[in-house]
């Protein structure tokens, strides 16, 4: 680990936590991420996964010690394995201490073994429903048997993983004490995170968005939920579930910041640098990725762009105009 980070922002936060999104593409189309017939962006556009590996490389090199691909769905590129293969070395030479993946989960029973393999321990799978007729309205083109599938081949690899579910308004508000108890009674920690406004999707987000105080408030009726200090590093705040004897998170992006102890930047598959998930201002890497064989310009440009890391987002559902408050969808950044 180098003695000082060697990207610290304005702020004095050491960013150490990557994520990359390896893909814009997806086998589903959840309601509140993706409209049905998306764009996607032509190939030459997107990194390959020898520029990924680059790419990742370099911030490894600077002081990041968590990687985390997401996508899109990461496990739909082509090749993907491949590159986890190859972010793997950093993991043997200690330069790395977690590679991970957030996944919908549809492709774990075919990768599951190798991920375990190259060093991947825990993985975050989206799953918002146990209801097979609801995981098909809210994913549009999901099967819930498969991701449950997923699932077990997951933890029969010895993966942990970690569900996390969107609470939506009027769709599975009423399905979360039974999600709660599902994923607690097979192993497996739980977090909730509110409908944050990115992207047009075609839909109201006013009609989605539940406010977690009010989740929390009826789960609390049902169960004892005391304050946990258990902290990820990240934005989600824990409750232990007493019933349970397991942990549950809630990520509160409208209702709370979380940007004071932000350590994370984001990357797409393009090669964007997104400094705050939250606002609009980004780097392009991918240019000095391409302009060179070696990397002084693409650690130049990280540096530069870490020195503009803003203090934090305000996310607002803009009710009047009912836009959403940044016009790129989740699906770009990966969350
Ligand atoms: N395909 C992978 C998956 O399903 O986890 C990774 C990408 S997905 C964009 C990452 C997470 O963002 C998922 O948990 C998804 O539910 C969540 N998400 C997408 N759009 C969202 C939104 N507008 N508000 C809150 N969460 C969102």
């Amino acid at each position: 680990m180098p003695a000082e980070p060697a990207l610290v922002d304005p702020f004095g936060r050491a960013i150490t936590y990557l994520r990359v999104s390896v893909t814009d593409r997806c086998d589903f189309r959840c309601v509140y991420c993706m409209a049905e017939n998306m764009t996607f962006l032509p190939k030459a556009d997107v990194l390959s996964m020898e520029e990924l590996d680059r790419l990742c490389t370099a911030f490894v090199a600077l002081g990041v010690r968590k990687l985390r691909l997401t996508g899109g769905e990461p496990l739909v590129r082509r090749g993907i394995m491949t590159l986890f293969g190859s972010l793997s070395r950093h993991l043997s030479a200690g330069a790395l201490d977690e590679l991970t993946l957030t996944t919908n989960g549809s492709q774990l029973s075919k990768y599951a073994q190798e991920l375990a393999h190259y060093g991947v321990r825990r993985i975050n799978v989206s799953l918002d429903t146990l209801d097979a007729d609801k995981f098909r309205t809210i994913t549009r083109w999901g099967d819930l048997s498969k991701v449950l599938a997923g699932i077990d081949a997951a933890q029969a690899a010895g993966l942990q993983v970690k569900i996390n579910a969107v609470a939506l308004k009027g769709v599975n508000e009423d399905e979360l004490p039974r999600l709660l108890e599902w994923a607690h009674g097979n192993g497996m920690e739980l977090t909730l995170i509110e409908v944050m406004p990115l992207g047009e999707i075609g839909a109201g987000r006013l009609e989605q968005y539940l406010p977690l105080s009010m989740v929390r408030a009826r789960l609390a009726q049902r169960f004892t939920l005391t304050d946990s200090d258990h902290r990820s590093g990240g934005p989600a705040r824990y409750v232990d579930v007493r019933e349970t004897g397991g942990r549950l998170g809630f990520i509160t992006p409208l209702t709370h910041n979380f940007c004071e102890s932000c350590n994370r930047v984001r990357v797409t598959c393009t090669g964007t640098l997104y400094m705050c998930l939250g606002q609009e201002d980004a780097a392009d890497l991918r240019a000095p990725l391409r302009a060179s064989a070696a990397n002084d310009l693409l650690r130049a440009a990280i540096q530069e762009a870490i020195s503009r890391k803003p203090k934090g987002h305000d996310f607002i559902i803009d009710r009047r105009h009912r836009r959403p408050a940044l016009s790129r969808h989740m699906s770009v950044t990966g969350g």
